[in-house]
This record gives C-alpha cells, structure tokens and sequence, in this order.
C-alpha cells in the first residue's frame, strides 16, 4: 500500500472508530464531529460550528422535517480556505451512518465500530456510507496544503449531521447557513455514479386497528406487493432520459410490513408530476384493498416530502466532476439520478449539485447493511476523483 492509502485509511478507520449513528429521535455526531473540526483545523483551514439552533429561520423552516428532533451536541463543521470575498465550491459529505439495523450479532466480519481491512476491502459501519466522504474532505484540505496549490477561489468544506433520518435537514442547514457557494460537489453515492438528480416522494403508513393479527397484515400485505407492481409497471414509461436506469424505476411504489406493525408504502415521484395526485391514487389503491375495513386503518403520509429535482446534464458542473472522473478512471463518467437524497435541498434553491461515491450499493457490504464496507481500490479512485474535481474547479475561470 502507498502512503497516501495508508494515511487515508487511518483517517476513514479513526472515523468508523467514533459511532456517530442517527434515528428518529436524534444522532450522537458530536464526538466524531470534534474529530473532523481538529482534522480541519490542522489541515490549515478556517474552521467553525455551529448547531441547528443557532441558524435562524431552520427550526420551522417548511422543509425542516420533525423539528422536534433532538439537536443538542450535533454540530456541523465548515472549514474554509482561500480568499474571503470569492465564490466558493462547497464539498461536502455527512457524518451520521445509520444504526447496526438494531442487531450487532448480523456483523459477522467485525464489529460495526471496529474496522477491519480482509480482502482488500475497509469494514465498519460508515466505511462507504458516509465516512469516506468526510475522510475525503480531511484528505483534500491536507492535500492543498501539502502541496503548496494556490488558491485563487473559495473552498468550503462542510461535514454535516441528520443526513440519514432528518429527510433535508443536514443541507437545509447549509442552505440556510449562507456560505456564499456557486456550486456543491456531494461526496455522498455508490458505485461511481454522478448523481444530477434525484426522485420525490415519501412514505405513507397504513396503521391497523389495535390486535390485528399478524396473520392478516401479512395476507394484506401481498395484496400490496401486487396493486403495487400494477401502479409501478403503468409507471415505468414515465421514468425516461437521466431517470431511466433509476433504481425505483421499476418500483415507483414498494410495500413493506414493518416490524411495528403496520404497511409503509415508499413511493417516489418525478418532476413536473402532480404529487398530491399520485398520492390520492395511493390511497384509493389502499381503500380498494382494505374493503369494509379501511375506515379503521389510520392513514398518513410523511412530511415534508423529497421533492424531485434535476440538474441539467449539461451544466458546467457535471462536466467538470464527468472531466475529473474520467482523467482519473480512464472512461466515461455514468451520469444518473438516485431515488432519494437531501442534495434536493441545493437544486430546489437553485444550488447546482453533484453527488458522487464509490462504495457498493447492492451486494454483501452494501450500504446501510450489517458488514458495511469499501473496496480499498474503489475508496481511493473516489478519492483522487474528488480531489482532482476539486483541483480542476480552482484551476478553471
Ligand atoms: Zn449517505
């Protein structure tokens, strides 16, 4: 191994080593993010915090998701370098994973909080999701300054919390927090796929009456699994151009019998669709099915919802991540959307957005799956991918 994956991997490794998961109740990034603030620190930049409640307007702010959620101790940190009064490049990358999917005993390579590389490959729990993306910031900022690189623009880097349960909230945050950036590269995705968009959507529960038995949710639920393939395959010709090879495509709306009890329906929408429509569709779908009994399921749909959004492919951004990727892996960038991702936040507000990552998506080790982990090969091509879009857009007028 060079030097450069030795030190990159200690970093990514450190960060595995501090959890820092999120729920529905809060997240307990505070520890990892004092991490990244002396990481950013000693890289030479100019560092802050700050904490959801010092930024005004977020708390009811109308894509702020449960503003009841805990925020105490869950900072974000910004790091900047290069002159104060130029446009910035805002890189960022979160710093919540999910939890152990609530069963430790599924990890069978390592435990989730203690890395370990087997086969090539990082294990723990945010080695792909998103702790390579912060171990990139980290890695950038000390590449800049290693290497002397004059820095004729701004560079924000920005390490954010409530990513995997607060729907907007991490980037809403950085949207309200004014960074003055013209364009966010997001150091969040899988398989190397440029990411110019993402679907809308929510999820809708169908709650049953007390003591209904599991039995009967489960019948209901393959009614489910069928109205919803229909719905679905009658959708799939809506899903054209940079939405084609989504991965919802086939499954604009997917069943689920929840642990707790009751049927989630996750579905997703495109841009110029009339949401509240589909959703009416939804629900009459779900009365057709319950029969007589649908009075007594307690029905709801999650809010705020993702909203879709689109950055035109041939935005000069996509060009110069699309440039760096392809100087770097010698062959066309994959440029493509992804169901749901905060990045809507920056396109809603007019912030062009790329989200870029390495790290599996499907397969042992996936994302948010027990054994959660990154090719070492694939982590560092990310890596030079990201530092050279970095490079590029500093270079360029
Ligand atoms: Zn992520």
């Amino acid at each position: 191994m060079t030097q450069a994956t030795d030190t990159f991997l200690e970093t990514l490794s450190d960060l595995i080593a501090i959890p820092s998961c999120s729920d529905a109740a809060g997240g307990n990034e505070a520890a990892v993010q004092a991490y990244v603030a002396d990481q950013f620190r000693s890289a030479g930049a100019r560092v802050r915090t700050f904490d959801a409640t010092e930024i005004d307007g977020f708390l009811d702010h109308p894509l702020c998701y449960g503003p009841d959620r805990n925020y105490r101790d869950r900072p974000t940190v910004i790091a900047e370098v290069g002159p104060a009064d130029k446009p910035a490049l805002l890189v960022l990358a979160h710093s919540d994973t999910v939890s152990m999917n609530n069963n430790p005993a599924l990890w069978t390579i390592t435990e989730p909080f203690v890395p370990l590389i087997k086969d090539n490959r990082l294990y723990g729990r945010g080695a792909n999701d998103d702790k390579w993306g912060v171990a990139c910031l980290i890695h950038i900022l000390r590449a800049l300054q290693a290497d002397g690189v004059p820095l004729r623009k701004r560079l924000v880097f920005a390490s954010t919390v409530d990513e995997e349960n607060g729907v907007g909230n991490g980037v809403l945050l950085l949207h309200l927090a004014d960074l003055g950036a013209e364009a966010a590269l997001y150091l969040d995705g899988g398989d190397h796929e440029l990411l110019i968009g993402n679907l809308g959507g929510s999820t809708m529960e169908l709650h049953p009456p007390a003591r209904t038995d599991h039995e009967a949710l489960v019948a209901l639920e393959s009614h489910f699994v069928d109205a919803c393939n229909r719905i679905s395959a009658e959708r799939r010709p809506l899903f054209s151009g940079p939405w084609q090879d989504n991965e919802a495509a086939d499954r604009s709306v997917t069943p689920r019998l929840m642990e707790e009890g009751y049927i989630a329906l996750y579905f997703y929408t495109l841009p110029d669709e009339d949401g509240a429509a589909f959703e009416q569709q939804l629900e009459g779908m779900a009365r057709d099915i319950l029969g007589n009994q649908a009075d007594q399921f307690r029905m709801s749909t999650h809010t705020p919802w993702f909203e879709p959004t689109l950055l035109d492919p041939g935005h000069p951004l996509v060009n110069l991540v699309a440039g760096a990727y392809a100087a770097v892996r010698n062959e066309p960038a994959k440029v493509t959307t992804v169901s749901k991702q905060d990045a809507f936040v920056f396109r809603r507000y007019g912030l062009p957005t790329v989200a870029y990552g390495p790290g599996p998506t499907r397969g042992h080790g996936a994302y948010h799956q027990p054994d959660e982990a990154i090719d070492i090969d694939d982590a560092m091509a990310g890596f030079q991918v990201a530092h050279r879009a970095v490079l590029d857009w500093l270079g360029k007028d």
